[in-house]
């Protein structure tokens, strides 16, 4: 059985993994000319992603390259003193199993652990899919037929549009953009920031990275007029965002028209409660992103995709009868994620200074706290900080043994 997946990000690389590990012939297509190495702030494995990662046979790489940005000092507008957070302490407590790892190493590891045993095409996409035959058109490369097809292309998926229809994501109410910027800007290990009304601006660098990342997060009302391939514009709307917040914030924004990577988006939730049409589904944030930055899309994304794997395994690559039950299992961390996003987009970026302070002193308790004590209390609260360790993980065909770290390539 033959499968193309479009987009070599997150879930298409884990995708890919499991696929050949069943047995399927897997094509990844992806736009950019190379594999997105740069741009784009850490994300969060959870749980059940890192046991995926475990049983991929990269848990000890992903474990090597993480951030260990475990302290964060934040300055808050109109206050004299900057407040510190244990950033160790809240991920104990938010998670038995994490680790912060920057996005493009993480797309790196999984892309490394596939790249043997499966066709890779870069600098192209589909322009046409029939859903129901599984034929495609390329930009560039010849038709193909596939007996299934997947969208793992984002966001802004290019599969989804060509088969549902144009975007029908809801606007949560903020931006996020990232910037890489010299690392002499930043403390290794520590992440340095400013936090106001609607708007909360830091810098952080890994042991290991050769640039710092500066990120940005900021409410709007509405939708900003705004394409998101249009770089200049997004910039523009950047400097407006943080004009006077702080100098240190105006020399971050200094680096926007040097700076080699530059990530800007909405946080946008898609709501759909189904992405499957005839030979046809989507996984990660192409079918179910919960808001870039505020949901936990990377570690839905490692699930979902395993899940797509094993239940195309189960059901003997029979698409219809894999797709219904993908979509089963997918649907309870689905509407928790989203539920999760809507709650972590009010409070880290509070609208009023009276959120920023409440935002403030909320950390600080938390860091307070013994751990112990903390730990006690996030259990208790399995639909919110313990959401991603609360997600089940099926055991699929031969799925849990798990296999042999690859010796790393650089
Ligand atoms: C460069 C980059 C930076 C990011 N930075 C952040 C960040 O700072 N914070 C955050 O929360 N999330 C960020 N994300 C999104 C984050 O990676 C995802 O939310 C999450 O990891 C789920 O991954 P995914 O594989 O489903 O989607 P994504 O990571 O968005 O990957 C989609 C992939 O599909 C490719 N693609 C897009 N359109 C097409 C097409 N038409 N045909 C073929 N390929 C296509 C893209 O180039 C990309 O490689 C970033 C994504 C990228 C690509």
């Amino acid at each position: 059985m033959r499968v193309l997946i479009s987009g070599a990000s997150i879930a298409g690389p884990v995708l890919a993994y499991w696929l050949t590990r069943h047995g399927f012939t897997v094509t990844v297509v992806e736009r950019s000319p190379a594999l997105r190495k740069t741009g784009g702030h850490a994300v969060d494995l959870f749980r059940p992603a890192m046991d995926i990662s475990e049983r991929m046979g990269v848990l000890a790489r992903v474990e090597e390259m993480a951030t260990r940005v475990d302290r964060m000092t934040v300055h808050r507008e109109g206050a004299r003193k900057p407040f510190a957070v244990d950033l160790g302490k809240v991920y104990r407590a938010a998670s038995d199993r994490h680790v912060e790892i920057m996005r493009d190493d993480l797309s790196e590891i999984y892309y490394d652990a596939t790249r043997d045993d499966v066709e890779y095409v870069f600098g192209d996409h589909l322009t046409a899919i029939d859903a129901e035959e599984g034929t495609v058109v390329f930009e560039h490369g010849p038709p193909r037929r596939f007996d299934v097809v997947v969208g793992a292309d984002g966001l802004h998926s290019g599969v989804r549009r060509l088969v549902f229809g144009p975007e029908a994501g809801v606007f949560i109410g903020a931006y996020l953009a990232v910037l890489s910027v010299p690392r002499e800007r930043a403390v290794v290990g520590e992440y340095v920031g400013h936090l106001g009304a609607g708007r909360m601006a830091g810098v952080y660098a890994a042991e290991h990275m050769t640039d710092a990342r500066a990120v940005f997060l900021f409410r709007a009302e509405r939708e900003l007029d705004c394409h998101h391939r249009d770089v200049p514009r997004q910039k523009r709307l950047l400097r407006e965002a943080f004009a006077g917040m702080h100098g240190d914030v105006d020399g971050w924004l200094d680096e926007l028209d040097a700076t080699p990577a530059f990530y800007f988006d909405s946080i946008t939730q898609l709501r759909a409660d189904t992405w499957s049409r005839g030979r046809v589904t989507l996984v990660g944030d192409a079918g179910y992103c919960p808001g870039p930055a505020v949901g936990g899309s990377t570690s839905l994304a490692v699930v979902g995709a395993y899940t797509l794997a094993g239940e195309l395994a189960e059901a003997g690559g029979d698409a219809g009868r894999a797709f219904a039950a993908y979509e089963r299992a997918m649907a309870g961390p689905v509407r928790g994620a989203r539920a999760f996003a809507l709650g972590s987009a009010r409070t880290l970026i509070p609208r009023t200074p009276l959120g920023a302070w409440a935002l403030a002193s909320g950390a600080r308790l938390v860091s307070a706290l013994p751990t112990a004590l903390t730990r006690s209390l996030a259990r208790l609260n399995q639909r919110g900080v313990r959401l991603y360790d609360s997600m089940a993980v099926k055991d699929y065909l031969g799925a849990r043994t798990p296999r042999r770290e690859r010796p790393t390539r650089r």
